[in-house]
């Protein structure tokens, strides 16, 4: 996820001044400020930002398909094989595990391809919150389909993927809201899953915000992406532009191939699996489980348990968590906290705080 039509400055005032909070605030609705939060969906949006930030996204999209208007249609084209009514049903389920009814969805020609250059940050995809749109790297999967031999089905693959990533954010639990400061000043804040964005406008600076647990919020979204993405080929073939049929061994392939040890996500998705598979060996769990508490609070808004996190792998952990952006860091924080075992006592409250999520879900 990436704020394209903000301005980042991760050097400002809310990096420096906020960053002392270890967990999420719970937010409240400009639009409906006595109502609690909503579970689950996508709230808090105001109509006139959503519209102006949908249109500088197509206007972008509008000069790349000027200048690359080939990769548009090739992409078009598999965008059109893909049955969206059955992969909003799949997020459907997810979201129902979870207790939740109603889930927002992207509408399928609000995808929009883009250029590498434009997208910039790494991402090769993104969700944007704001305008309810998605943009592909239309470069990067030129790039993809050049690959002699399967390139194709490397490129279908790619897309498949990269869409199931984010409809999760897009299903996932999305609030705009204000959070109040000790001081009584309120500010801005995107929650998305289980991340939550505050940000601040100046004057003289334009806008500075902040992402707490945006890279645990990214394994666990890829997390999701993959279990969604290997369910609809479960369920549907999907057909390429020159008549193939990509299939679920194939799509494994691609996944095996995407040197995922090597990037920021893949070592989020590591990350997410090695401290779920800990959670579950010491509570006595499956970890598809403790997995499934962790999807709940993403797709209901709920904040993660940060006190319980802390005693399990160490001191300050939470808030370490909450920083990390890179593979780098998560692999600094695999060494620093040796996941320790647990006391009875900690064993207790996982499981009563599995126990109480799976409650509120009935
Ligand atoms: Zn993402």
């Amino acid at each position: 996820m990436h704020f394209n039509t903000l301005k980042s400055l991760p050097a400002g005032r809310l990096a420096e001044g906020l960053l002392v909070r270890d967990t999420i605030l719970p937010m409240a609705d400009p639009e409906r400020p006595q109502e609690r939060e909503h579970v689950g969906g996508r709230s808090g949006f105001i109509k006139e930002t959503e519209a102006e930030a949908l249109k500088l996204v197509q206007s972008r999209a509008n000069e790349y398909e000027f200048r690359s208007p080939e990769n548009v249609v090739w992409i078009r084209d598999v965008l059109k094989k893909i049955d969206f009514q059955e992969l909003h049903n799949i997020y459907r389920e997810v979201a129902r595990r979870a207790g939740v009814r109603d889930i927002n969805f992207v509408l399928p020609h609000h995808i929009y391809p883009r250029g590498t250059d434009e997208l910039g940050d790494a991402a090769d995809a993104d969700y944007d919150p704001i305008s309810n749109a998605i943009s592909l790297d239309g470069d990067l999967v030129a790039r993809v389909r050049m690959i002699e031999s399967n390139g194709e089905k490397l490129a279908v693959s790619l897309i498949l993927q990269q869409i199931a990533h984010e409809y999760a954010h897009a299903t996932g639990y999305v609030a705009h809201g204000e959070i109040e400061l000790d001081q009584g000043e309120r500010i801005s804040a995107v929650r998305m899953g289980l991340n939550q964005t505050l940000y601040n406008h100046t004057e003289d600076r334009g806008t500075d915000y902040y992402t707490m647990f945006e890279l645990f919020n990214e394994g666990a979204t890829e997390h999701i992406a993959t279990l969604v993405s290997r369910e609809y080929l479960r369920r549907l073939p999907l057909d390429t532009p020159s008549g193939g049929t990509l299939k679920l061994l194939e799509f494994d392939e691609f996944l095996k191939i995407v040197d995922r040890d090597k990037d920021d996500y893949g070592a989020a998705v590591e990350f997410f699996n090695r401290l779920s598979a800990h959670i579950s060996k010491e509570c006595e769990v499956s970890q598809e489980i403790v997995q499934g508490a962790f999807i709940r609070a993403y797709y209901r808004g709920e904040a993660l348990p940060a006190g319980l996190l802390d005693e399990t792998v160490g001191k300050e952990f939470t808030k370490m968590l909450m920083r990390a952006k890179d593979a780098k860091y998560l692999k600094k924080l695999t060494r620093d906290y040796s996941l320790l075992s647990l006391s009875p006592s900690l064993r207790e409250r996982w499981a009563r705080f599995i126990e109480s999520v799976r409650r509120a879900v009935r």
